[in-house]
């Protein structure tokens, strides 16, 4: 009996050790198949500006001087606008791979979210110039552990997609409240919307729901960052779509911390 057992065993070993052999050749494959895609999109996303500012810098070199002002003024407009475009790009792969690698550490002080929210704003002003944004949010939110830098850059990103998808003259919403034992965030605008299929894939890096949103500058990667700072300081953030007319929604849940422990009454001084 234990002979047959035996085999048996060795038998569905041996099935198993085919199954995870063709699992790993498939995993193999489907790596280097996002590897590759990988590769050709980030080259995409370099080249495009590169091409505009060699294109920009090779004319003011031709044509600078016979050129009127503002013919180069605008040239250098594109040199300068495009150099910013690669910046934040390369700016956002390093996040993504500090993210991806573990290395993140958010350093959380306790700070009021309407202050963090005040200067994104700000930050994001020239962005959102042809939108009209309202902001509603209590001032006596509760404090948060945040990471300033972190949390200015999700709601920055979370401003910017508002105002690239969103139609001129549109409303970008900003709400916060405190919800129990966190307090919600939430970004919302009167675009499009996101087709419900894609609400959660669009937190993947790379990933665009629609063909032509790739001839609007962006990289796929402002989603994916957010949510990688957002789940690093201890949050979430969801995405969905508005209830009463079309417009996307997105949702960032902060946990409220602990109540400190209470250290007991100041010593002041020598009995
Ligand atoms: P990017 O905007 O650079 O393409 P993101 O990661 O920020 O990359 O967003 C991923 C995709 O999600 C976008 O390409 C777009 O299709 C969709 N998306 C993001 N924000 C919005 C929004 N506010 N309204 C509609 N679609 C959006």
């Amino acid at each position: 009996l234990f002979d047959a057992l035996a085999d048996q065993a060795a038998v569905a070993i041996e099935r198993i050790q085919l199954v995870a052999d063709v699992d790993r050749a498939k995993l193999a494959v489907e790596a280097d198949r996002l590897r590759s895609a990988l590769l050709t999109s980030i080259s995409h996303d370099l080249k495009t500006p590169l091409a505009s500012i060699m294109g920009a810098a090779g004319a003011l070199r031709e044509f600078g001087v016979s050129l009127p002002e503002e013919g180069r003024a605008e040239l250098v407009s594109t040199v300068l606008d495009e150099s910013e475009r690669l910046n934040r790009f390369i700016a956002n792969l390093l996040d993504m791979t500090k993210i991806e690698s573990g290395a993140m550490e958010p350093n959380s002080a306790l700070h009021y979210v309407g202050d963090i929210v005040g200067s994104a704003l700000r930050r994001a002003a020239k962005i959102t110039a042809s939108h009209k944004t309202e902001l509603d949010m209590p001032s006596d939110l509760p404090m948060l552990k945040l990471d300033p830098v972190l949390f200015e850059q999700v709601l920055f990103n979370l401003l910017d997609n508002a105002a690239k998808y969103a139609p001129e003259g549109s409303t970008i919403r900003i709400r916060g409240w405190a919800d129990g034992a966190s307090v919600a965030i939430q970004i919302m605008d009167e675009g499009p919307g996101i087709p419900q299929a894609d609400l959660e894939r669009v937190f993947d890096t790379f990933y665009r729901v629609r063909k032509g949103d790739h001839v609007r500058a962006g990289t796929g990667l402002g989603l994916s960052i957010c949510r990688g700072f957002v789940e690093a300081m201890g949050g979430t953030i969801i995405a969905s779509n508005r209830a009463d007319r079309p417009g996307a929604v997105f949702t960032i849940t902060l946990p409220v911390p602990a109540e400190r422990p209470n250290l007991g009454e100041p010593n002041l001084g020598e009995p």
